[in-house]
C-alpha cells in the first residue's frame, strides 16, 4: 500500500481529472450490499480501492486544484498519524495521556510564537489563565467559544436573560457563526454588512452602532467574532478596532483565521493579525494551508475560566489527582486523538524556514496568477488578493458568461475552481495552496482560464448581447 501511494503522489500532476465525473449513487452497486461474513484478501480490497473508490475521489492534493481553501498534506504529518492511530490513545484527560496532554501543549506554545500571539495565549505548563487546544475543525472551535461567552455573560444573571443574548459577526464571516449560534441556542444574531468599499471587511462603527442598538433594547452583547481572511474574498477585518468598538460591552471577543492564520508565520504578513491582544480567543487550521493533513485546527485563549465552566463535568470513573489539564473541558467531545504528534513531526522536519518558504512561494504564484489577471482587459480583480486567494471575473458581462466561464474551465476537469458573490456579482475564485502547485500549475490556469473566456465571449457575441443568449451559453457550457 505504500508503494501505491507513493505511485499516486507521484502521478498526482498527471491525473487526467481534478474532480471526477461521477454522479450521486456512483457507488451504488460497485460494492457488496452486505459486509462480508468472512474476511477477503488484501489484494481484493486494494484492487478495489483501485477500480471502484478512485474515480470517486477529488484529488484535493493535486497541484492543479485550487477550489475552496486548500487542505493540504505532508509526509511527516501523515507519518505521525500513522503513530497516532496504531498508539490509540485517547487523551482526554492528563492521567488518560499524559504525552498527549503535555506535547499538545508544547505545540500550541511553540505555534504561538511561530505566529508572533500574544503571551496571554501561552498554556504556562496547564497553569493558565491561558493557554492553547487542538480542536478538530473550526466549526468545532467556534461552538467551544461561543459556550464560553455565553457561560461568562450569564455568570450572576437569572437564567432567563440566555434570551436575551446577542452574537454579531459580519455578513462575510463562514457560514460556521451561525451554525455554532444555532447550536448553542443564540436568538439574536447580527450579520452586519460589509461593503466593496471597505474590502468586505467589518467597520468598527457598524459594530459599534449595532452593540449600542441592542443594549438600549435591553439585549445583552455576548460574543463578537471578526474574521482574519474571509472565505469569499480573504479580507480582513480591522482586529484592533473591533476590539475597542466592542470593549466595554462585556462580549467575548473570537478571531477566525481559519486559512489565512499560516500566514502569521511570515513576518511581513503580520500587519493582518494586529490587536491579537485584545482579544479573548483565537484560532487557525493547521489543516488548511499548514501542511497537516485534517484534521487540525488550533485554538487559544486568553482566559481558560469560563470555557472550563462551560464544559467541564467530571463523572466518578474519570476523577483523578493531581491532573495539570484535563482536554476534555476544552472541548465538545470527551475522547480526542494525538493530534500534535502532526505538528511536532512537521516542525521538526521541515523546520520554520522551511515552512514560511513554502508559504511566501504560494502566496508569489497568487500574485502572479492576479498579474495575469490585471493585465487582460477582459477581465476584473473583484477584491485585492491577499495571501494565496485571487477573487476575479470577466467585466462587463451579465453573471451567466462568468457562470459559463467556470462551467467550461471544469468541464474538462483538468482543474479544479469554485466561485463566490461578491456584492450580488458572480465571482470565480482561485485558490493557490497544494503542496505541489508550482508556476507551470499557474500558469497552465491562466492559459486555461483566458481560452475559455474567447469561447464564451465568442458565444456571448454570436447570441447577442441579451440575457437570453447568456443563458444559452451557460446551458451548454454545462
Ligand atoms: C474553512 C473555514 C472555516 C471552516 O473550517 P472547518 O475547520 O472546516 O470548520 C471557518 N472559517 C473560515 C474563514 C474558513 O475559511
Amino acid at each position: 500500500m505504500v508503494d501505491m501511494i507513493a505511485d499516486y503522489y507521484e502521478a498526482l500532476p498527471d491525473q487526467p481529472r481534478v474532480s471526477p465525473d461521477v454522479q450521486p449513487g456512483f457507488l451504488r452497486g460497485a460494492v457488496p450490499p452486505r459486509a462480508p461474513e468472512q474476511p477477503e484478501s488484501f489484494d481484493a480490497v486494494m484492487a478495489d480501492v483501485r477500480d471502484k473508490l478512485m474515480p470517486g475521489v477529488v484529488h484535493w492534493q493535486s497541484p492543479s486544484f485550487f477550489a475552496y481553501f486548500p487542505s493540504n498534506y505532508s509526509f511527516p504529518a501523515a507519518l505521525a498519524d500513522m503513530w497516532s492511530s496504531v498508539l490509540g490513545m485517547v487523551g482526554f484527560s492528563w492521567a488518560a495521556g499524559p504525552v498527549s496532554t503535555e506535547l499538545e501543549m508544547a505545540m500550541m506554545d511553540w505555534m504561538a510564537d511561530l505566529c508572533g500571539l500574544p503571551q496571554a495565549f501561552k498554556c504556562n505548563g496547564g497553569g493558565g489563565p491561558g493557554g492553547g487546544v487542538i480542536q478538530g475543525t473550526t466549526s468545532e472551535a467556534v461552538v467551544v467559544a461561543l459556550l464560553a461567552a455565553r457561560a461568562r455573560s450569564l455568570a450572576g444573571r437569572p437564567p432567563a436573560d440566555k434570551l436575551k443574548l446577542v452574537a454579531y459577526s459580519s455578513d462575510q464571516a463562514h457560514s460556521c457563526f451561525k451554525k455554532a449560534c444555532m447550536i448553542v441556542g443564540i436568538d439574536h444574531v447580527r450579520l452586519l454588512p460589509a461593503s466593496p468599499q471597505h474590502d468586505w471587511a467589518l467597520q468598527p462603527q457598524a459594530l459599534q452602532a449595532a452593540i449600542e442598538a441592542d443594549v438600549a433594547a435591553g439585549l445583552i452583547p455576548c460574543f463578537v467574532m471578526a474574521t482574519i481572511g474571509t472565505t469569499s474574498s480573504c479580507a480582513v477585518d480591522p482586529v484592533a478596532q473591533l476590539a475597542a468598538a466592542a470593549a466595554g460591552s462585556g462580549a467575548w471577543f473570537h478571531v477566525d483565521a481559519a486559512y489565512a492564520g499560516s500566514a502569521a508565520l511570515l513576518p511581513e504578513q503580520r500587519h493582518h493579525f494586529c490587536g491579537l491582544e485584545a482579544v479573548d480567543s483565537y484560532s487557525f487550521n493547521p489543516h488548511k494551508w499548514l501542511l497537516t493533513n485534517f484534521d487540525c485546527c488550533c485554538l487559544w485563549v486568553a482566559d481558560s475560566a469560563p470555557l472550563k465552566e462551560a464544559l467541564s463535568l467530571t463523572p466518578v470513573f474519570l476523577r483523578a489527582a493531581g491532573n495539570s489539564l484535563d482536554y476534555k473541558d476544552w472541548q465538545i467531545p470527551l475522547g480526542r486523538r494525538f493530534r500534535s504528534l502532526k505538528l511536532y513531526f512537521l516542525l521538526r522536519m521541515y523546520g520554520a524556514e522551511f515552512i514560511r518558504a513554502y508559504l511566501r512561494h504560494h502566496i508569489a504564484l497568487a500574485a502572479a496568477f492576479a498579474q495575469r489577471v490585471d493585465a487582460d482587459p477582459r477581465f476584473e480583480l473583484a477584491a485585492p488578493q491577499r495571501f494565496g486567494l485571487v477573487c476575479f471575473r470577466l467585466r462587463d458581462v451579465p453573471r451567466e458568461v462568468n457562470a459559463a466561464l467556470l462551467a467550461q474551465l471544469n468541464a474538462g476537469g483538468r482543474l479544479f475552481l469554485i466561485h463566490t458573490e461578491l456584492a450580488g456579482a458572480y465571482t470565480l475564485r482561485l485558490a493557490v495552496g497544494s503542496a505541489s502547485t508550482q508556476l507551470q500549475h499557474v500558469t497552465a490556469a491562466w492559459e486555461a482560464v483566458a481560452a475559455a473566456a474567447d469561447v464564451v465571449l465568442e458565444a456571448h457575441a454570436e447570441t447577442g448581447q441579451g440575457k437570453e443568449g447568456a443563458k444559452a451559453v451557460a446551458g451548454s457550457a454545462a
